[in-house]
């Protein structure tokens, strides 16, 4: 089924991020700040909500959801979430329903819920993991526990969830941890995909300093390690290259130093149920306002059409070391997910 959310540059959504909670039990660096203030409960959408809001998007044509958040396995209604929307998956040709449902999740709760996932349906899920070293995972994360991570990992694997692992790269702080972290990713049988940091919330710490753009990495990687492009893609920004010492792709997502907008067929929902059609702007609609106003699936998918026939262009975040100039949405990624 063709998406019927199309934007005024012809970019068809098809995809939608849910962040379901903004809480998380890890507070990193570059993602919030130590003392973060979580949002009040009853500000967030509760689970049937999300499930009607998600519905009316695959009604629409939305074919892929990803879970994230905050951290989304720290929230109870996840699990129940995926299993309802897992009667989505599987429909028949030119019918609405998901190809799949993916999750973004910093580990610490997978050993728990890894096989769960797989019996709703999921098959694929992005872990984040910076370091390799439990000292230096603790410092990045505030307060993480690797060996708790790595046995999620395990857990994952055992399941039969594909991997890709999601290293956010800076300088002076985990940079000197790519080839271990490509080596792991060879070991356990994962895509590894590197991220530039983005200037997205407050978090207390100086991003400037830890900005490290990918061009420079990529060109250090070259020197050690045989990298072919590829033209695979995934629809998201990551660009792609096989490494061929280990037969497994690894993506770059460059925000700053490339802008990957031109392509983009996604669009992101707030546990809030605040629409946001571009991860750098504010531009959307507020969809909780619809559902407590009693507004029919009519109404939701009027507010959705409207604000994504206005999506822009594309973001503008700058992180500049050199002329001090850092600019970017005010709101921490955990409110719409990375
Ligand atoms: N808690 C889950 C996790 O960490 O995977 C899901 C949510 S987290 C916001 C999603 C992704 O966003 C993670 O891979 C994280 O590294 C990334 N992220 C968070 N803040 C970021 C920032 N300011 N710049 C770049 N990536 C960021
Ligand atoms: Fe939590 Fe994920 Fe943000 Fe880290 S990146 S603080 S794990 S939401």
């Amino acid at each position: 089924m063709a998406s019927l959310l199309t934007d005024s540059f012809g970019r068809a959504v098809t995809y939608l991020r849910l962040s379901v909670t903004d809480r998380c039990d890890m507070r990193c660096l570059y993602c919030m700040a130590e003392n973060m203030t979580f949002l009040p409960r009853e500000d967030m959408l509760g689970g049937e909500e999300m499930q009607r809001v998600a519905e009316a998007f695959i009604r629409s044509g939305v074919r892929r959801i990803r879970l994230t958040g905050g951290e989304p396995l720290v929230r109870h209604e996840t699990l129940p979430l995926i299993r309802r929307l897992g009667a989505w998956l599987d429909r028949p040709e030119g019918m609405p329903g998901l190809d799949e449902i993916t999750l973004t999740t910093n580990g610490s709760r997978l050993r728990d819920n890894a096989g769960a996932l797989y019996e709703a349906g999921v098959r694929r899920i992005n872990v984040s993991l910076d370091s390799l070293r439990p000292e230096r995972f603790r410092e990045i994360t505030r307060r993480g526990n690797l060996d708790q991570v790595l046995d999620g990992i395990r857990a994952a694997r055992e399941a039969g969830l594909a991997l890709r692992i999601n290293t956010v790269a800076m300088a002076g702080t985990n940079d000197d941890e790519t080839d271990e972290l490509i080596r792991y990713c060879g070991k356990i049988g994962a895509d590894l995909c590197l991220i530039e940091t983005m200037p997205m919330g407050e978090t207390g710490d100086d991003r400037r300093n830890r900005y490290l753009p990918l061009t420079e990495l990529r060109r250090d990687l070259e020197t050690r390690w045989t990298l072919e492009p590829l033209t695979w893609r995934t629809g998201g920004p990551a660009r792609y290259v096989r490494v061929g010492e280990t037969g497994r792709r690894l993506g770059f997502i460059t925000p700053l130093t490339h802008n990957f907008c031109e392509g983009c067929n996604r669009v992101r929902l707030s546990c809030t149920g605040r629409l946001y059609t571009c991860l750098g702007q504010e531009d959307g609609g507020d969809l909780r306002a619809v559902l407590r106003a009693g507004g029919s699936d009519q109404d939701l998918l009027a507010a959705i059409g409207e604000a994504i026939r206005h999506k822009p262009r594309g973001h503008d975040f700058v992180l500049d070391r050199d002329t001090d100039v850092i600019s970017g949405p005010q709101r921490h990624m955990s409110v719409t997910g990375g």
